[in-house]
């Protein structure tokens, strides 16, 4: 058991300190967001994912598992300090780590004997060298501390099982004693053999960057793939079927859709061209993925306006706002780049997702938000499918077309019955599947 203090307390932070606790640890959970923190302590939980009240709640109620803004005090009381702040895109593309560089003073500042400092945010490469120098510029002299790099690759949507049953844990450590202490802080994962990975801190940090970019790549393979089976007749639910079938492919990160989103593909696969370009690599891949994932969303739009022509004066029902299911973020969704498109040329939107009406408002609050399908497509021009939510994998679409002023819908996600659209005499698309 370890006494532990995770800094950042968003999706990675708040999953990752539950999943700590519930590992035996004692964790203190920080946050500057106040409002975050009371509702924490308040037994409310500030994101969406699934499962995670049920372990906030378990280990809170067994003391296990705390919140605070204290910084200060929870890092004199930890033994090991796990960074988990925002490191998002900045307007060059590189990485912004300016959160984690603001953390590392304030832990230098209030270091005390002997600790471990791990980044589990995803940081380019070399960030563990500067946040030691950081650490050793304003800590005191017997303030003493190993530098740990243990990247996160859990994924929205199914955060706590990622945690909790992981394919590996990375431990980037350059003592055996720091690598001992994170053995310990994951011994339940280590006694249960899970494959935990001892190298270097630039290794483990490039693995995170390294992994984000080639799923990203997987992704927009498919997608290109996409276009292609368009222009001749083939469909690439079963393409990617029977590529999956091949076990040197996996049938994983192999669905055709709008494009990826989210917090972490756009800005991982930015980050990394960004950071190879400085020391002269050309990451050609990585690059490709980017150009073929901003086509992507874009071709959405055109499919949209095919089906509807000029976007002005029309009414639009929008389904799905997250950039994926079972979560409420909304960070690069491809609804973010439709709804924009909309607006822009003077559509009506009218918008509906299970969870993320609110995280979306406050990027289109002119838009309207519906409470269910049936009131986001009523009396619309025509509708768009931008997130495969299980509710709208079951939609009438007898319904549909009643609740509807014209039949037209665009599917990005292929979850609708074609035949059935058909039938109901539909004008609709697709992505990747032939009309007829
Ligand atoms: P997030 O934006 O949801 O949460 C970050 C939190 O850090 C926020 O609550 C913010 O208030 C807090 N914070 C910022 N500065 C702080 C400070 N000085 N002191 C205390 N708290 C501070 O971000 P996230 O999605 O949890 O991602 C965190 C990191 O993990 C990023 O580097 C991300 O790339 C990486 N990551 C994310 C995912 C994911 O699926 N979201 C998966 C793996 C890795």
């Amino acid at each position: 058991m370890k006494y532990i203090t995770v800094i950042g307390t968003g999706y990675v932070g708040l999953v990752s300190g539950a999943g700590l606790s519930d590992f035996g640890n004692r964790v203190i959970c920080v946050d500057i967001i106040k409002k975050k923190i009371d509702l924490l302590n308040k037994n409310k939980i500030p994101i969406y994912e699934p499962g995670l009240d049920e372990i906030v709640h378990r280990n809170t109620k067994a003391n296990r598992l705390s919140f605070t803004t204290d910084l200060g005090k929870s890092i004199r009381e930890s033994e090991v300090i796990f960074i988990a702040v925002g490191t998002p895109q900045s307007a060059s593309g590189q990485a912004d780590i300016s959160a984690v560089k603001t953390v590392a003073k304030l832990i230098g500042e209030n270091l005390q004997n002997k600790k471990i400092i791990c980044t589990k945010s995803t940081v380019p490469i070399g960030t563990g060298k500067l946040v030691s120098e950081i650490i050793n510029d304003n800590k005191p002299p017997d303030g003493e501390f190993a530098y740990v790099s243990n990247p996160e690759f859990l994924r929205e949507g199914s955060a706590i099982k990622d945690f909790l049953w992981p394919d590996r844990v990375v431990i980037g450590a350059e003592s055996d004693w720091a690598f001992e202490m994170m053995q310990d802080v994951y011994r339940p994962l280590y006694l249960n053999e899970t494959p935990i990975i001892h190298t270097t801190i630039e290794t483990a940090e490039l693995i995170k960057y390294a992994s984000n970019a080639f799923l990203a790549l997987k992704i927009s393979y498919i997608n290109e793939i996409s276009s292609l089976c368009e222009a001749v007749g083939a469909d690439v639910n079963i393409v990617a079927k029977a590529m999956g079938k091949d076990g040197r492919i996996s049938p994983k990160f192999l669905h055709a859709g709008p494009g990826y989103g989210g917090s972490c593909f756009p800005k991982d696969t930015q980050a990394l061209a960004f950071l190879a370009e400085k020391i002269n690599i050309n990451v050609r891949t990585v690059k490709a993925a980017i150009e073929t994932n901003n086509y992507q969303k874009k071709r959405m739009i055109t499919k949209l306006q095919k089906l509807t022509g000029n976007f002005s004066g029309l009414t639009i029902g929008i389904l799905g706002l997250a950039f994926k299911p079972q979560t409420d973020d909304v960070r690069e969704s491809a609804a973010l780049e439709m709804v924009g498109a909309l607006v822009k040329e003077g559509a009506n939107v009218k918008a509906y997702d299970p969870e993320a009406n609110s995280a979306f408002a406050e990027y289109f609050p002119q838009i309207t938000y519906c409470q269910s399908w049936k009131e986001t497509v009523k009396d619309t021009d025509a509708v768009a499918i931008m997130t495969e939510w299980n509710e709208f994998r079951t939609i009438d679409t007898d319904i549909l077309k009643k609740l509807m002023k014209s039949p037209k819908i665009l599917d990005t996600r292929n979850i609708l019955s074609r035949k059935e659209l058909q039938n109901h005499g539909f004008s609709f698309d697709n992505v990747g599947r032939p009309l007829k």
